[in-house]
């Protein structure tokens, strides 16, 4: 079985879960459990970084000890909205410690508070039919490394990426029940 953690210190925990849950339904001996100590990642394939509040997941980030063991994690990360803002290697607000695992510059809040939200039906590389995407006071990325394989953009910037074993988005493929993109990520890994 596959073995996903949903890191579990703020934001959409409960809807990464259940996505992940989903996509796994017809996988037998596979789980999905809340990671919220450095002991939770043993053992698991992959890893989801919800979205929420990248300063408050990053300062829980420390406080739980889970820095280091993040950087080190040798599964693959699934990380949305905040956290994209996490997997970046920086980003424009000093409160908030990235992890340094994409060669990529994020911007915080790019859409800028007339327009928080939106949602666009979004061309992504490898999908045949548009995704439908949520954005919530949504980072992009501005500037990515020459590793880096940019999946999606928008006129703001650069929205959904992958790394190696890593994907990011500024959206969230969690909500709404197109599970394209976990499954996509799923087999990136060859799970
Ligand atoms: N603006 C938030 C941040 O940068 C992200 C918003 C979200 O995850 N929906 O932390």
């Amino acid at each position: 079985g596959v073995k996903v953690g949903v890191l579990a210190l703020q934001g959409d925990v409960a809807e990464h879960v259940a996505a992940f849950r989903e996509a796994l339904a017809e996988r037998p001996g596979s789980s999905v459990m809340a990671v919220r100590r450095p002991a939770d990642l043993a053992d698991l394939d992959a890893l989801a970084i919800p979205g929420g509040e990248s300063t408050t997941i990053s300062r829980l980030i420390e406080k739980n000890g889970l820095y280091e063991p993040l950087v080190r994690f040798e599964g693959g990360i699934f990380a949305t909205c905040a956290g994209m803002v996490l997997t970046a290697d920086r980003v424009d607000d000093p409160r908030v410690r990235t992890l340094g695992l994409i060669p990529m510059h994020v911007a915080r809040n790019a859409f800028g508070r007339q327009v928080d939200s939106r949602e666009a039906m979004l061309e992504v590389a490898g999908l045949a039919e548009p995704f439908r995407a949520v954005f919530i006071r949504a980072p992009v990325a501005t500037d990515v490394g020459s590793s880096v394989e940019v999946l999606a953009r928008i006129p703001e910037g650069i929205v959904a990426v992958r790394h190696g074993r890593h994907m990011a988005f500024a959206f969230h493929p969690e909500l709404g029940g197109d599970l394209r993109l976990h499954r996509m990520f799923l087999e990136g890994l060859g799970l």
